[in-house]
């Protein structure tokens, strides 16, 4: 069975951006698809010679009745029950916010696997953040930059053992 690699943390952390990179063109087949949830979309990631399924939390930025909060749990959660290991995205740039907090203990409380990144890590106005990532308690931050595509390499060798 193929590894399952969940994104996870609150919404404009750039997890569309890292799955996008990962899955690239493969992601119109998954779209394609009649019945593909909405909230969770499912791509198959090509990092260096790793394959898996990776998962991404897509319908947190949608607007419904219930509470953003609730709404990130429970997507979460549901993420987190599906897959081998949670790649924990937090904004560099903005440091860990009180939303972040949330999600690190979801994912403790579901003693997930987890792998924590700090994206948007790109130049020197993210240092702050990363090293701010330490107080989760997630371990070693993997820095990267989804957009830019920076930080793959640590993000393999972060992935790889597990894969
Ligand atoms: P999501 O809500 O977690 O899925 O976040 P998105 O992938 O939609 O990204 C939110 C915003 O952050 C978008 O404007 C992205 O272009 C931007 N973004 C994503 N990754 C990076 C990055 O590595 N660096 C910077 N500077 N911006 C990024
Ligand atoms: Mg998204």
């Amino acid at each position: 069975m193929s590894f399952t690699l969940a994104i996870v943390g609150r919404p404009n952390v750039g997890k569309s951006t890292l799955f996008n990179r990962l899955v690239g063109k493969r992601l119109a087949l998954v779209d394609d698809q009649p019945g593909v949830t909405r909230d969770l979309r499912e791509g198959e990631a090509r990092l260096g010679d790793l394959r898996f399924t990776v998962i991404d939390t897509a319908g947190l930025e949608e607007a419904t009745d219930e509470s953003l909060q609730g709404r990130m749990r429970k997507l979460t959660e549901r993420a987190v029950g599906m897959a081998d290991a949670c790649l924990f995205l937090i904004d560099a740039r903005a440091g860990v916010l009180p939303a972040d907090e949330v999600f690190a203990d979801i994912l403790r409380r579901k003693s997930a696997r987890v792998i924590l990144a700090t994206n948007k890590a790109e130049g020197a106005a993210a240092d702050a953040g990363v090293l701010e990532s330490y107080a989760l308690g997630l371990g070693e931050p993997v820095r990267i930059s989804a957009e830019h595509g920076e930080g793959m390499g640590d993000l393999y060798a972060a992935l790889a053992p597990l894969v």
